[in-house]
């Protein structure tokens, strides 16, 4: 199957060939000809999947043929995060290379003067947040009365961020007739009531079962007391050939102090969260992208459908509290067939009923390293290894590893991710003796008596 036998055109076909894909996802393959029919699509599908083009290249394949007028947008894609637009954005000036279509992005925190400067001269795909778009509607800039073809991409968080309300309203001002393709993670009871309001007779495609996680991530969970945390994730980051990783953080006033003892500690690293400015925001991703800083602490919003090609790995600094949200997570390594790897640090009582609650979702328990919940204080203090080691693991090979020194210096044996000058730098200060004291914790002992199931490579300080 290639993707001239979905019905797209030669131009199409080149511009996919240009980007290395070889042939359609299968997402790509159910979505394209449904779309080329002109029918309404309730899609779902995690991002990681190729869901973008699937809508993305037979929209440019609808519109080739049509010209747009001034203010009068032709298609709108609404997605949740400035992000995702952005990334929506960048795939679609990608495709359309041998297209002479126009765009116009509309998100919030960058000014308006441009934005209406491409809604005036007229544009085929409108690709916005709810809430910029209707700023914009309400000044007068944008009539949505021509709109032939909409989007609600991530309609599931849409929903976790309120923002169904903005969508209703965007949706009333769209002309009763037209083709409507909806796409969410996962298809709950929720999202289809929602769904209703929207789609008409629209064709189920679905991907992945619900909430699956991809089969290219190998997963780990390793408990630590809460204040080992740290130590627990830069040992990690020394011990993995850690080409570029998202660290996931649940609260955004976490990310700052994260950052600033990952700097203390010779590691080069940028935060991505809802609170930063949208240049500031742009500014980290594009380093990030740009492989300039191997670290991006983000939170999960900001995060969210995130495209980074070959991303290497992903930390869960946090146990996310909705299990939802560990899938999309982890979902942002071992995308487009590569493989990734997925840690989740672990630690006190609600982390266990958080884990819980993600291993009945996936279906499956996540690989442990290291010792077991069941010795933890409830104070989130691990207690000294105990020979037990949870029962689904009893057959796993057993490790032994000895204490580790390393909590504050770089280990002599250290891999450390690609530094920047600076963090050199910093780490050189460290050696003169300059270390801010407050990051400096007590090892947890959360390195002995290990058990590892599955999953090939183990991090070097759990065998030493
Ligand atoms: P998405 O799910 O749309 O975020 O896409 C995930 C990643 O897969 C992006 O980096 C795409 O460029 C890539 N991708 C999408 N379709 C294909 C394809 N048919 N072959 C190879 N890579 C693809």
């Amino acid at each position: 199957m290639n993707f001239t036998d979905l019905g797209l055109c030669d131009e199409l076909s080149k511009a996919v060939a240009d980007l290395g894909y070889e042939s359609p996802t299968p997402i790509q393959e159910k979505s394209i000809p449904i779309v080329l029919m002109g029918r309404d699509i309730l899609g779902s599908a995690q991002t990681g999947t190729g869901k973008t083009a699937s809508f993305t290249l037979p929209m440019i394949e609808i519109l080739a043929s049509g010209r747009a007028k001034a203010r009068l947008p032709r298609s709108l894609i609404l997605a949740p995060t400035r992000e995702l637009a952005a990334q929506v954005a960048e795939s679609f000036e990608k495709f359309s290379t041998y297209h002479k279509l126009t765009m116009a992005l509309l998100i919030g925190g960058v000014s308006f003067a441009d934005q209406n400067a491409a809604l005036d001269k007229g544009v085929d795909v409108l690709i916005a947040t709810p809430g910029r778009l209707l700023d914009h509607f309400e000044r007068g800039k944008v009539m949505l009365n021509d709109v032939k073809i909409l989007v609600i991409d991530e309609a599931d968080r849409m929903l976790d961020m309120g923002f169904i309300p903005d969508v209703e309203r965007i949706v009333s001002l769209l002309p009763q007739i037209r083709q409507t393709l909806f796409f969410s993670a996962t298809l709950s009871d929720d999202i289809h009531k929602i769904s209703g309001k929207f789609v008409s007779n629209p064709k189920i495609i679905e991907v992945a079962p619900p909430a699956s996680t991809a089969d290219t991530v190998a997963q780990h969970l390793i408990w630590s007391d809460i204040k080992g945390k740290r130590d627990a994730l830069r040992r990690l980051l020394r011990s993995e050939d850690v080409k570029n990783a998202v660290i996931f953080c649940n609260r955004k006033r976490d990310i700052g102090v994260l950052i600033r003892s990952l700097t203390r500690h010779g590691f080069d690293a940028v935060a991505l969260h809802g609170d930063m400015s949208q240049s500031a925001r742009l500014e980290a991703l594009q380093k990030f992208k740009d492989g300039e800083v191997p670290l991006l602490i983000a939170s999960d919003v900001a995060a969210r459908g995130l495209d980074i090609a070959g991303l290497s790995h992903v930390f869960n600094f946090d146990v996310p509290s909705s299990a939802e949200d560990y899938v999309h997570r982890i979902g942002r390594t071992g995308r487009a067939g590569k493989s990734g790897r997925a840690f989740t640090i672990a630690a006190g009582k609600d982390d266990q009923r958080y884990v819980g609650a993600i291993e009945k979702l996936i279906g499956k328990s996540i690989p442990l390293i290291g010792d077991t919940p069941d010795k933890n204080d409830g104070a989130g203090n691990a207690k000294p290894a105990a020979k037990k080691s949870r029962s689904r693991n009893k057959n796993a090979r057993t490790q032994e590893a000895g204490p580790d020194n390393s909590s504050d210096t770089p280990a002599a044996t250290s891999k450390p991710v690609a530094k920047s000058s600076k963090s050199k730098k910093d780490e050189k200060s460290h050696s003169n003796g300059n270390r801010n004291r407050a990051d400096e914790l007590p090892s947890p002992p959360d390195c002995v008596g290990n058990t590892l199931e599955d999953t090939g490579h183990i991090p070097a300080f759990l065998t030493r």
